[in-house]
């Protein structure tokens, strides 16, 4: 039985290998990326059995995407929709250190999810439901999963985790924010960015920010900073946690990785201060390599990563 479940649009991810503009790539690489998926092999990989559920197409990028999740481990439902197409993501590396996506998207299978994708008894079951914004944004029957998803946790006593991961490229700011910050007044735990908190009460501060979403009942907000690390409000204290130093290659993920290093410790148990350790370590981690969940951690490699440096693995 799953103890963590989530839902969302999973897609081919097909990204530039060299450096420089998609106009002149010769050599691609595939593979998959999707929010909620790269949460849920991230917290597989951290020993939490996982559950993810998404619609794909009935093309081989959909039985890419069901064979890759499951072959991390996950418990994978995917509907297979014979009606549109799986959707499509490019990464560009414009330079070294700054990465471009696009989004082949719109019509596609998984943004067409529907409440009646999401089976009796999975969410009831599970300790905790991950749900992020993006599936807010996909379409109106994605939203009325989502919104479904979060009513059945909150009746079954399952735990909710919300990221806003607001997308530009799938509605205003005007029009995501007030959609947003409804859904995040229905979770327990909040994640954002600056930016992303902002969109939810404009020219509020983050502890204003924090405090609205407490009144609404929600616990925590968790702050992702980038390189600058992270922070979480609580009614009683604020905790901060530096990042750690790592050679970025690609950040696109690290916000993922992030949510399943702090998810799986809220689950163990561990302190505020202990799951953000362990948060940033895996957001550092998932900054080393190109793939959007590839180079997120397990337990063991964290350890590597806080223990003494310059020891040799042997
Ligand atoms: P995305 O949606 O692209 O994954 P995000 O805005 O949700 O990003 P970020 O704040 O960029 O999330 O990153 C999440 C976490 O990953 C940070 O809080 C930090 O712990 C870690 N992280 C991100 N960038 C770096 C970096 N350059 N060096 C070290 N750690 C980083």
């Amino acid at each position: 039985r799953p103890r963590v479940v989530t839902l969302g649009e999973t897609m081919a991810l097909v990204r530039a290998t060299e450096i420089g503009s998609l106009r002149h790539a010769g050599a691609l690489a595939l593979g998959i990326g999707g929010a909620e998926s790269n949460v849920a092999i991230g917290l597989r990989r951290l020993g939490v059995d996982v559950s993810w559920l998404g619609r794909v197409g009935d093309d081989p990028l959909g039985e890419r995407v069901a064979r890759e999740i499951r072959a991390e481990g996950v418990d994978v439902r995917c509907p297979v929709d014979a009606d549109a197409p799986t959707g499509l993501m490019l990464k560009e590396r414009t330079t070294a250190s700054a990465t471009a996506v696009l989004y082949y998207r719109a019509g596609s299978a998984g943004s067409r999810l529907a409440p009646e994708d999401i089976p009796p008894g999975w969410i009831e079951e599970a300790s905790l439901l991950h749900v992020s914004g993006i599936t807010a944004l996909l379409s109106d029957s994605a939203r009325s999963a989502l919104s479904a998803a979060i009513d059945r946790a909150a009746a079954a006593g399952t735990t909710i985790a919300f990221d806003v991961n607001f997308r530009s490229s799938l509605a205003p700011a005007g029009e995501a924010g007030p959609v947003l910050r409804d859904l995040a007044e229905r979770a327990d735990v909040v994640f954002g960015n600056a930016e992303e908190i902002g969109l939810l009460h404009p020219g509020a501060d983050v502890e204003d920010a924090a405090a609205r979403l407490r009144a609404a009942g929600g616990s925590e907000l968790v702050l992702k900073r980038g390189s600058d690390g992270a922070a979480v409000f609580r009614a009683d204290r604020v905790v901060e946690a530096p990042a750690l130093r790592v050679d970025a290659v690609d950040t696109v993920g690290a916000g993922d990785a992030f949510v399943a290093g702090y998810l799986s410790g809220l689950l163990e148990g561990l302190s505020v201060s202990e799951r953000l350790v362990r948060a940033n370590a895996c957001g550092a981690m998932a900054c080393t390599g190109p793939g959007d969940w590839e180079s997120s951690p397990t337990l063991r490699d964290i350890a590597r990563l806080l223990g003494p440096e310059g020891d040799p693995v042997r």
